[in-house]
């Protein structure tokens, strides 16, 4: 609450008045969270709606009645701002118990949209359409504009809500921590620059760019949106170019991982497109990597790129794999213990090779288990969870994160930081997992050498691993863990003080001891020792 020398001048019993009077303004409801106030039961505050240092008046018509707790935690000092972001925040929530991201999807589902088609025609360049299903038979009709370098015809219409769905094939992020400054940015009354983008795919008008600034609006109340519509467009074009957008040309800030996940979609669709152009069902797979690279002639270097970035994709975002749950995909959040950045770096491009395009079918022995890109994949799904397992789950805990973790053992303030969670949060640094990385790959080489089976050391994951393997990896990844250094916290300001580079591990367990000569292991991390159960 602010000052208000109108609410100080009030006696009690007018201060008890004024509440009910706005209770009953408000019927019954909190202005800030919209669910109910018992008057005798909830403590309640009286705030300016417009915070008076921004021009709000000190006077009834400026007032609201708020829980108490809401008002403490509110997360804007303009009421209408924290009443926004108070509803977002409730929608977010409900999508991640679903276990879902949340997007403009379940934004538009709780502000009664996506719920209709739309119905148009085009006639002499115009496009012809009604919002019918919304109760208004006008017929409203709109240039058509056609872009003449590539052919795009685009129309610009308000659209209701109800009529507007979200693209997950074409934009599949979710919202972020942004829209906090965007909802303030339009409570001010400043207009959207950038009008969002959308196409007509199975007559559904889907957002597929501008999501946070739709999201920001409708959380304000717009109940129509100004959208660019893209009509008759080629979606495989559309997931290129926004892609592109986002990727090399850094028009939109797309995370690496997102970048993965599109070019995932878009190895789905050359496939689909090379059945097609050959007369083959969508379940003909008798053609090769190298088939597909070698049909679409004139972008080679992109279809390379699409084949390895979806099988990081399939590995990365495969619902059984338990490491996903401690990869950090989007910005620098401090919860989790690996980013994706770091998730890549060390372990996936370690293991998949960029420049294996397979020649053999792409359903090759798929039926016997033995298809060198399944089992690329289960594989790194199978070490994945074994590193959450001997190494996170039940020991890393994501409400203590990773925010200055050593300077809180300097400081004296560690006593929440099990040794566990502190081993967890030192093996996953990225200049120290990229070296131990390195020893899984030199135990796996060691094996297949000694069994005497051949083994492409470039592909080492395509060939299937018996289960003695696996125990093996396992069993270092288990003494790995258990190393008396990741516990330590006397090397707090030490070792473990700031960012290393890639070397500085690299020497530690090559010799024992860090280029600067602490001793941070009692001997060489040796590969035949570390196997042992
Ligand atoms: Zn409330």
């Amino acid at each position: 609450m602010g000052n208000s020398k109108y609410l100080d001048g009030l006696s009690s019993e007018e201060y008890k008045a004024l509440t009910k009077k706005l209770w009953e303004i408000q019927n019954h409801r909190c202005f800030i969270c919209g669910e109910e106030i018992d008057l005798e039961l909830n403590s309640t505050n009286i705030d300016h709606i417009k915070p008076i240092v921004t021009g709000g008046k000190d006077d009834e018509t400026n007032f609201a009645l708020t829980h108490e707790n809401c008002n403490k935690s509110k997360q804007d000092a303009d009421l209408e701002v924290a009443k926004a972001m108070a509803k977002l925040s409730k929608i977010i929530k409900a999508a991640e118990e679903k276990h879902e991201t949340p997007s403009l999807k379940h934004v538009l589902a709780a502000n009664d949209g996506s719920k209709y088609d739309f119905i148009y025609k085009i006639e002499d360049g115009k496009l012809l359409y009604a919002f019918s299903k919304n109760g208004d038979d006008t017929i409203r009709s709109t240039d058509i504009f056609m872009d003449r370098l590539s052919n795009e015809q685009t129309a610009f219409i308000q659209v209701p809500l109800q009529y507007l769905y979200h693209d997950e094939m074409i934009n599949p992020r979710g919202i972020n921590s942004s829209i906090g400054l965007l909802i303030k940015e339009f409570h001010k009354g400043n207009p959207q620059l950038h009008i969002s983008l959308a196409r007509i795919d199975d007559n559904k008008i889907k957002i597929f760019d501008g999501q946070h600034k739709a999201v920001a609006q409708i959380m304000l109340g717009t109940k129509a949106l100004l959208v660019r519509v893209f009509i008759n467009t080629d979606v495989d074009r559309m997931i290129e170019t926004n892609t592109t957008a986002g990727s090399k040309l850094k028009q939109i800030a797309f995370d690496k991982s997102i970048v993965r996940q599109l070019h995932d979609t878009l190895y789905t669709e050359r496939i689909k497109k090379y059945q097609a152009d050959h007369g083959l069902s969508e379940d003909n797979f008798t053609f090769s990597e190298a088939n597909l690279v070698e049909h679409f002639k004139g972008e080679r270097g992109n279809i390379r790129t699409y084949i390895i970035n979806s099988q990081k994709n399939l590995i990365t975002k495969n619902p059984t794999n338990k490491l996903q749950s401690y990869i950090n995909f989007e910005g620098r959040g401090s919860e989790l213990p690996l980013s994706y950045s770091t998730f890549e770096k060390t372990l996936l491009s370690r293991f998949i090779n960029p420049k294996t395009i397979l020649t053999k079918p792409i359903d090759y022995r798929a039926d016997e288990g033995l298809n060198p890109r399944v089992l690329e994949k289960e594989q790194l799904v199978q070490l994945c969870n074994i590193l959450a397992e001997e190494l996170l789950i039940g020991k890393y805990n994501t409400e203590i994160g990773t925010y200055r973790i050593e300077n809180k053992i300097i400081d004296g303030k560690d006593k929440d930081i099990t040794d566990n969670h502190l081993a967890a949060y030192r093996i996953f640094k990225e200049e120290i997992m990229y070296n131990w990385v390195q020893y899984i790959d030199r135990l796996i080489k060691n094996f297949f050498s000694l069994t005497g089976e051949l083994y492409d050391e470039n592909n080492l994951f395509q060939i299937k691993f018996p289960e003695q393997l696996w125990t093996n990896i396992r069993s270092f990844v288990r003494n790995l863990g258990n190393l008396p250094l990741w516990k330590d916290r006397s090397m707090a300001s030490t070792v473990f003080g700031g960012k290393q580079v890639y070397d500085y591990w690299q020497t530690a367990f090559r010799t024992g001891k860090t280029p600067d000569g602490t001793i941070v292991l009692s001997k060489p991390i040796n590969v035949v020792e570390m196997i042992k159960p």
